[in-house]
């Protein structure tokens, strides 16, 4: 099979309508008082109802949810990176970060050549995930609240997958942002 045949998308369409999960958006309410820098970061991001941040969030917290229709995620939510986190982040050509991921990536077939095609997959395997509700909550402070996406990518030195992990950080109105290509987890 070669690299631009190779397509999730059939196996990702059926997985998110045969199970359709609940969203909901967050909503900061103050009652004029408290004001978490937390949940102000929260307002207006949408989470599945099965993975979502706890609510409450703290003492007097007076946020809420609302529902949100599933149309509406898979209409309007987006997932994006920027070029910089594979060029030069990722692949590291001048052994700047020296963290090694660079060789990982090498060894399953890729080099610096596929920055671009890496970010293309890699958000529109986010974003396939993030609507489908297969991400996993990880931190939470006053930066917002991160998420990890598992990504699949064929290998290139033989047959079979490469399987790593992403991180993302959600924001208001379904917009996630690729924080990191490979999260140590
Ligand atoms: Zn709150």
């Amino acid at each position: 099979m070669s690299i631009n045949d190779y397509n999730y998308s059939n196996k990702f369409r059926k997985m998110s309508s045969d199970a359709i999960q609940p969203w909901v958006e967050w909503k900061h309410i103050t009652m004029g008082k408290t004001h978490c820098p937390t949940c102000l970061r929260l307002d207006k991001c949408w989470f599945s109802k099965s993975d979502m941040p706890a609510l409450p969030q703290h003492k007097y917290c007076h946020c809420t949810t609302l529902p949100k229709s599933f149309l509406t995620i898979q209409k309007q939510a987006t997932a994006n990176s920027t070029y910089s986190k594979y060029n030069p982040y990722l692949f590291d050509p001048k052994n700047e970060y020296k963290h090694g991921k660079d060789k990982l990536f090498n060894l399953w077939g890729y080099t610096i050549e596929d920055s671009q095609w890496l970010k293309t997959e890699i958000e529109r395997q986010g974003l396939e995930k993030y609507v489908a509700g297969q991400y996993k909550l990880n931190w939470l402070d006053y930066n917002g609240q991160r998420i990890n996406i598992i990504i699949k990518i064929p290998r290139r030195d033989k047959s079979g997958e490469a399987t790593f992990t992403t991180g993302w950080m959600v924001y208001p109105n379904g917009k996630i942002q690729l924080i990191t290509p490979y999260a140590d987890d």
